[in-house]
């Protein structure tokens, strides 16, 4: 996809149902006028032709007379071969414009229920939204405070404020995936958007001593700036939670004549094959992830990573053995 408009979930769903009824009734339109050309042909051999011994000849039947019988019997096939194939070709136009009518009409109310769903959730999302930025503004004058704040009270205020947090980045990612809006795609220079990816998550790493190394050299890709920022820090801030301290994430892009994949690799613990289809999937989050160093989060992430690639026409692909370390890549078309 070049930039160009891409058809939403309906108008696609509305075209691939235009699409079977169409072809059920050609089916059907076909068979009945095959089988009508077959009757119709008999019938003509039959009526029309030569008296057999039996009958009384009024006329002399001479070879000419013969031959003109033969003739008609030929044009009323062709005429009927014409006519029917009038028939289909008007079946065709009128019944592809009432499939699209009926199609269309046959999914409208599913597309309202889905387009009410995702306004609910983003406008739960968008009245959770500032409650907790209040929230963590009025913690974090607190912490400021260090006489106010002292001892128990001080680490309350913290845990507080990492939850306040971590619910804000929930609201704001499940605002995004209800959001019906249409990115604009222009040509990003994906360097710059790597450095400003990296910049966002440098203290998450600091904290666990993880190296980031940045290889991304200049690179014009068709894209959204900002979408491509979003998807570098979530793969990013999962590279930084789920490895192990002291480790490295390396980031690097290559390119082909037509697209462009930026790649972060980590030194993880990996994702077993299994579990690979479904990170992706909303609210998914992987048993190690639960189980083992209770890594917060809430299956958002890549679910959301996956909805921006796409919607810039790239898409997102993991790479991993199920040992040791993953990668994620991003692929956008240029
Ligand atoms: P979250 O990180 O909030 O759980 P995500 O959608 O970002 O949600 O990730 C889904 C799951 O994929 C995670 O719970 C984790 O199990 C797995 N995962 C994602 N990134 C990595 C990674 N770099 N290394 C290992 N596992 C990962």
């Amino acid at each position: 996809m070049h930039g160009g408009k891409r058809l939403s979930l309906f108008e696609s769903a509305t075209l691939q149902l235009t699409a079977w009824y169409v072809l059920l009734l050609m089916a059907l339109s076909l068979l009945f006028s095959m089988v009508l050309y077959g009757i119709g042909t008999n019938e003509f051999n039959y009526v029309l032709a030569p008296p057999r011994a039996s009958e009384i000849i009024l006329f002399t039947d001479d070879n000419r007379a013969l031959g003109a019988r033969e003739q008609r019997v030929r044009e009323s096939s062709g005429r009927l071969l014409a006519s029917l194939i009038v028939f289909n070709v008007s079946v065709l136009v009128g019944g592809t414009v009432l499939s699209y009518l009926l199609a269309r009409r046959t999914l409208k109310p599913i597309e309202k229920a889905h387009e009410a769903q995702s306004l609910f959730a983003s406008d739960a999302a968008h009245e959770l939204r500032t409650p907790l930025a209040v929230m963590q503004t009025e913690i974090e004058v607190g912490l400021r405070d260090k006489k106010a704040t002292t001892g128990g009270q001080r680490t309350i205020l913290e845990s507080t404020l990492e939850e306040v947090s971590r619910l804000r980045t929930l609201t704001d990612r499940l605002l995004q995936l209800a959001s019906q809006q249409e990115v604009s795609v222009s040509e990003v220079d994906v360097e710059s958007a790597t450095v400003e990816a990296v910049t966002r998550v440098v203290s998450l790493a600091q904290y666990k001593k993880i190296e980031i190394d940045n290889q991304v050299g200049r690179g014009i890709a068709k894209g959204n700036f900002d979408s491509i920022i979003e998807i570098l820090v979530i793969l990013l801030d999962n590279a930084v939670k789920y490895s192990p301290k002291k480790s490295k994430i390396v980031l690097r892009h290559t390119e082909t004549s037509h697209s462009l994949d930026i790649q972060v690799r980590d030194e993880g613990p990996g994702i077993p094959t299994a579990e690979q289809a479904k990170i992706f999937e909303r609210f998914y989050r992987a048993d190690s992830s639960r189980s083992k160093e209770n890594v917060a989060g809430y299956g958002l992430g890549l679910s959301l990573a996956k909805r921006l690639a796409e919607e810039m026409g790239g898409h997102l692909s993991v790479q991993s053995n199920g040992k040791k370390g993953s990668a994620f890549t991003l692929t956008l078309v240029k």
